[in-house]
């Protein structure tokens, strides 16, 4: 290796290599050599890692004059190369990775990496260009065409800033039909060529018509304004508890409106499953002559990089994007407002690492830009109503009507105890009164919504014997297998598992006594196959929305669109459709089982099962026509499910936090989860008793640790797993827990264990 640093360095650089663990949270050293010189912070570089001086990609974390002080003088090793795109992150947002690598429990490298796209990362979609000029001395001993004497005329009469020219435009000015003589010119050296490369900026525009903002209503405008007055009076946090239509959209769309004057910008985040697209043409009809970037994963990799280079240039307005759109690179001195719209959304966490939630870093960006920051939902999570009516750290505003000219559904809650009563012990899809409603709405030409929360044909493989409880299971999971047909029509089927994807064919017999299987239970495949076979409507008029039907994000908005226009009639599917809906056509919305999420081993159970029933019920009323929501359920007295029906938000909330606060839960109470994987179940276990121990012995009274246990989802993928979790009443008291176990090397967030900071799931 010898002359490999052979010259002198001029500064010095911290950074984080980009794949490594935890192992360097402080990141590390190396000099940084003339030719390399100037070094950013946020800048990906080469460096030489180990023994063998492996060129390793790495983040900077920050730049030095002096050297440091280094133990036992080890030698310091110089940078390699810098990323020959040199892309950057700005120096803010690696003072966020900083953050979430520590909150998170994550390594530093990973995170920063989250933060840049691929597609930016990789350089797609950057265009080279070649741009000519004139040159000082030309060469006086060749003949020149009329053409080409013309060009250099057309040159020389252009103004200097205009020049170096591109080709297309010289060729125009030139009036020429070929580039032939810009090209003979260059051979001959009467041209100089100059390569630029960049991003060409690539607005999304739609067919405009301005629209005008509508008089809002005494409770928009006394939101408005109370949120407006915070605009550059640095960080607040606000929280908008508003109905569904109660007309929460339009109250961003006035506070950017009031952001994003003289130069200002607005970050807004939408769950990706929703609309961005329609909140995007909006934000474009709304304000024309701004510039949105959208960044979600819908678009092709060039528009990705497109996008975040108008954004980092400061172009852009108004960003709107779904999760990672919290890392968009704003000039943070011009970021005036972050607003977070269905704030309540399980999509907002990431559950690989870092396993950070994206609502949470929206609000540590707002903090560090100074800005205030507005959740909006018309179910609050139990954090935010927690911070905002208890711990009083954010505002409350409240918008309890629906927008003029929208009515509330009539909810009716159907108990299918009877209903099965009634069809002799068979559990039936639908109830009586779902099959008038549903009639009734057809006939009214209204538009229809089913919600199942389940995928596929049927959700379990059974023996038919009484006597024998065969169920198939996975091979590889905990979990049964569940059956999905090839066309919701045709017989032609196969079992899948839902958590490792496995797929295998239908056993015809029982393994255990040879008798035949069937199928039990009803996903939303067999739902959309009972309604083509039952509802005599065009094959076009009806659509499942699920995963299975929307292997492209691009046909999910698709199918959304249509049904916004009003041509399909009948939409099913899972949760994808309880979210963002806004069409006037529709008249009933039928859950065809409330219960899916109700007996999930999961303190949240309640919470979603509320939201869930809430936010779909929340997509009729939405035209001046009547309209209905018909909630079948097994516990029609589950508080969840009554004060969803009933519109009983406050109500909820505050027996839900009552509950936790019991149980000392969050958001009462914050809590990490450690997630122990392994090959084999006893190794599992063993290493999670032995983590518990470990963690039992550094923690102080006011950590509370539950001992270990199997996770109910048990294994997936060959994986076993356990969990240990621990809580704390404060943030900061659990994150010194953390730090202290993080020094002990206790935990080390790796394929063996997941630690999830203030999880969402505990299955
Ligand atoms: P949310 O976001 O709370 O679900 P939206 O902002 O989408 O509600 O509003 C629901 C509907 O009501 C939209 O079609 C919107 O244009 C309309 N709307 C909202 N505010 C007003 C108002 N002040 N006057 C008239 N229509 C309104
Ligand atoms: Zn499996
Ligand atoms: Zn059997």
């Amino acid at each position: 290796m010898a002359g490999l640093f052979d010259e002198p360095t001029i500064s010095f650089v911290q950074v984080a290599v980009e794949r490594a663990v935890d192992r360097y949270p402080k990141g590390l050293t190396y000099g940084v050599p003339q030719s390399l010189s100037p070094i950013h912070v946020g800048q990906l570089i080469t460096v030489p890692l180990g023994k063998g001086n492996t060129p390793t990609e790495a983040w900077v974390l920050s730049v030095s004059e002096t050297p440091p002080t280094l133990a036992g003088n080890k030698e310091i090793k110089q940078v390699f190369s810098k990323n020959a795109l040199t892309i950057s992150l700005p120096e803010d947002l690696v003072s966020l990775a900083s953050w979430m690598s520590s909150y998170y429990c994550a390594a530093i490298g990973p995170t920063l990496s989250t933060m840049l796209p691929g597609p930016v990362r990789k350089g797609i979609g950057i265009k080279t260009r070649t741009l000519v000029n004139l040159v000082m001395c030309p060469p006086n001993d060749v003949k020149l065409t009329k053409k080409q004497q013309y060009v250099l005329d057309t040159l020389a009469e252009l103004p200097t800033n205009d020049r170096p020219i591109g080709i297309s435009k010289l060729m125009k000015l030139a009036s020429l039909g070929s580039r032939g003589p810009i090209d003979r010119l260059s051979e001959h050296g009467f041209l100089s060529t100059h390569q630029v490369t960049n991003v060409e900026a690539a607005w999304f525009k739609q067919n405009i018509d301005t629209k005008e903002m509508p008089t809002l209503t005494d409770d928009q405008s006394r939101i408005v304004d109370a949120i407006s007055k915070k605009l550059g009076e640095g960080y607040s946090s606000h929280l908008l508890y508003g109905v569904t239509g109660s007309g929460k959209t339009e109250i961003y769309m006035q506070l950017i409106d009031h952001a994003i004057k003289d130069g200002g910008k607005a970050i807004v985040h939408v769950p990706e499953i929703s609309l961005p697209q329609q909140t995007a043409a909006r934000l474009m009809e709304r304000f024309p002559d701004k510039k949105v970037a959208i960044l979600h994963s819908a678009l092709t990799k060039s528009q990705r990089h497109q996008q975040w280079a108008m954004v980092a240039s400061g172009e852009a307005d108004i960003v709107l994007g779904a999760r990672s759109a919290i890392f968009a690179p704003v000039p943070i001195d011009a970021l005036n407002i972050i607003i977070v719209d269905e704030e309540h959304d399980h999509s907002y966490k990431q559950d690989l690492t870092p396993r950070y939630h994206g609502r949470d870093v929206a609000i540590r960006r707002a903090s560090t830009a100074k800005c205030p920051i507005l959740l909006g939902s018309a179910t609050p999570s139990m954090e935010s109503w927690w911070n905002a009516t208890r711990r009083n750290i954010s505002t409350l505003h409240t918008l309890t009507h629906r927008a003029p000219g929208l009515t509330l559904p009539k909810v009716e809650i159907v108990n299918m105890r009877i209903a099965r009563a009634a069809a002799h012990g068979v559990m039936p899809v639908f109830s009586r009164e779902l099959e008038l409603e549903i009639q009734r709405s057809l006939a009214n030409e209204g538009q229809i919504l089913l919600l199942l929360n389940r995928r596929g044909f049927a959700p379990w493989i059974v023996c038919s014997s009484r006597a024998c409880d065969w169920m198939m299971r996975c091979e590889h999971c905990e979990t049964s297998m569940v059956y999905h047909r090839r066309k919701p029509l045709e017989e032609v089927g196969f079992v899948r598992c839902h958590h490792c994807a496995k797929e295998q064919r239908v056993p015809k017999i029982c393994p255990d006594c040879t008798k035949p299987v069937i199928r039990l239970g009803v996903g939303t495949q067999r739902l959309e196959a009972i309604i083509r076979e039952t509802i005599p409507l065009p094959s076009n008029q009806i659509a499942r929305l699920d995963t299975d039907t929307t292997r492209k994000i691009s046909d999910l908005h698709d199918t959304l669109d249509r049904f916004t226009r009003g041509e399909i009639r009948v939409l099913l599917g899972t949760q994808m459709i309880a979210k963002g809906l806004d069409v006037e056509g529709v008249t009933l919305v039928g859950v065809i089982d409330a219960d899916t999420a109700i007996d999930l081993p999961d303190f949240r159970a309640s919470e979603r099962t509320f939201q869930l029933v809430s936010q779909v019920c929340g997509r009729c009323g939405r035209g001046s026509r009547e309209a209905k929501a018909i909630v079948q359920t097994y516990n029609p007295q589950a508080p969840a499910i009554v004060l969803a029906s009933e519109g009983k938000y406050e109500e909820f909330a505050n027996r839900e936090l009552q509950l936790r606060q019991e149980t000392g839960l969050p958001p009462t109470s914050r809590m990490v989860r450690f997630v122990v994987r392994d090959d084999e179940f006893e190794r599992t276990a063993g290493r999670a008793d032995a983590l518990y121990e470990r963690l039992l012995s550094i923690a102080s009274p006011s950590i509370q640790i539950t001992p270990a246990a199997p996770c109910v989802l048990t294994r997936i993928a060959d994986r076993f797993r356990f969990d240990v979790t621990a809580s704390a009443t404060t943030a900061g008291e659990l994150q010194q827990f953390l730090e202290d176990a993080r020094q002990k090397k206790y935990i080390e967030n790796n394929r063996d264990l997941a630690i999830d900071v203030d999880p969402v799931s505990m299955l």
